[in-house]
């Protein structure tokens, strides 16, 4: 009998444990184009804490009652779909769960470009992706460009920054004590700010005394604040997420939000999803540099698939540096 972890109860801010109900879950025996799959690793994702929300979003609300969703990588045990043989490995969004039944076009065979299967969930995954687009796409940045990236000790932000890097830009980041700030500059970063240790509004004024030309934004609130304050003129902004408020639905308040206007601010969210068409691009460019080490991927692993909700909070607490994943 398969297991999967189930939403109990809407959270109400912080989710707990209680929230989360591990259930046993019944699979059908395969039809025709489908795969039985035993998971290896699970993705945790601060996304997921907006579809426990009953709101109307880009994907739909977890269901109360009903399994949890996210990104998994898993082994094919049984298959019945044309393609798709026992032994291979997919990609998937049956996770939080140690089995799953697929159809053929939700069970995606992971390509042999040379890397540990489960940075396909990390870097080279959806984290990857958002990294190098959310930056040269939406945030449209450039060599010579000053870059603000905030979490930049995780999944996201450390992709950023090493891209940025290599792509000569100069990068400020910012992150949450002092061991993850070693590790940031340790990728390259110019500058790094522990924002535990002060203000960051004056922890990035003197970081970045010229100011900044692009800001990409992982965490929202004070952090979009100081980045508004210190931008320079046409600096552009790549909203990717505003962690800090997923569990607090009382807004955040902007003293430098008018500074959009003298300072001719574009601000861009984007959703990864957008750039899913361009995949090949993301792995002709970052396979290669991961593989060779040059751009490095760390993952903080919590082990069984009991552990799953405490890897999931634990992203709202800095438990993760890199990406977060649970392994089956
Ligand atoms: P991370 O690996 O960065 O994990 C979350 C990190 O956020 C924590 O480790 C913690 O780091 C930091 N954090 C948590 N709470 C706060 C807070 N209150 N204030 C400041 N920092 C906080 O997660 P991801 O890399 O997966 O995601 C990063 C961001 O990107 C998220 O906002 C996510 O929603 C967004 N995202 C958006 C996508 C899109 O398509 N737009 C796709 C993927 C992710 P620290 O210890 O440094 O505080």
């Amino acid at each position: 009998m398969a297991r999967a972890w189930h939403l109990k109860s809407r959270p109400n801010g912080m989710p707990t444990s209680e929230n989360f109900e591990l259930k046993d879950l019944e699979l059908p025996s395969l039809s025709e184009g489908q795969v039985r799959v035993r998971n290896l690793w699970l993705s945790v994702d601060p996304y997921m804490r907006g579809r426990m929300n009953d709101v109307k979003s880009y994907v739909p609300p977890f269901q109360v009652g009903e399994p949890l969703e996210g990104g998994a990588i898993g082994e094919i045990v049984e298959s019945k779909a044309d393609g798709l043989q026992p032994g291979e490995l997919v990609q998937h969004m049956s996770g939080w769960r140690d089995e799953a039944v697929l159809d053929n076009a939700g069970a995606n065979k992971l390509p042999d470009l040379g890397v540990p299967k489960e940075q396909f969930l990390g870097v080279l995954g959806v984290t990857g992706i958002t990294a190098y687009f959310g930056l040269l796409d939406a945030a449209q940045a450039k060599p010579g460009d000053i870059v603000f990236v905030s979490a930049a000790a995780g999944a996201v932000g450390s992709v950023v920054v090493q891209v940025a890097k290599a792509k000569g830009m100069t990068v400020i980041a910012s992150a949450g004590g002092a061991e993850k700030c070693d590790w940031v500059r340790s990728l390259g970063a110019d500058q790094v700010i522990d924002y535990k240790a002060g203000p960051i509004l004056k922890g990035l004024a003197e970081g970045a005394p010229k100011g900044i030309d692009v800001y990409f934004d992982n965490v929202g609130g004070d952090h979009l604040d100081a980045a508004l304050a210190v931008a320079r003129n046409n600096a552009r902004f790549a909203i990717c997420g505003m962690i800090e408020g997923y569990n607090d639905p009382t807004p955040a308040s902007f003293r430098f939000i008018q500074r959009i206007i003298a300072a001719r601010i574009t601000i861009k969210g984007f959703i990864v999803l957008d750039y899913f068409p361009r995949l090949g691009e993301f792995y002709s460019e970052m396979a290669p540099c991961i593989a060779s080490g040059a751009v490095k991927s760390r993952e903080t692993v919590v082990e069984g698939l009991e552990k799953t909700p405490d890897a999931f909070l634990g992203l709202f607490k800095g438990e993760n540096t890199g990406k977060m994943l649970v392994k089956l």
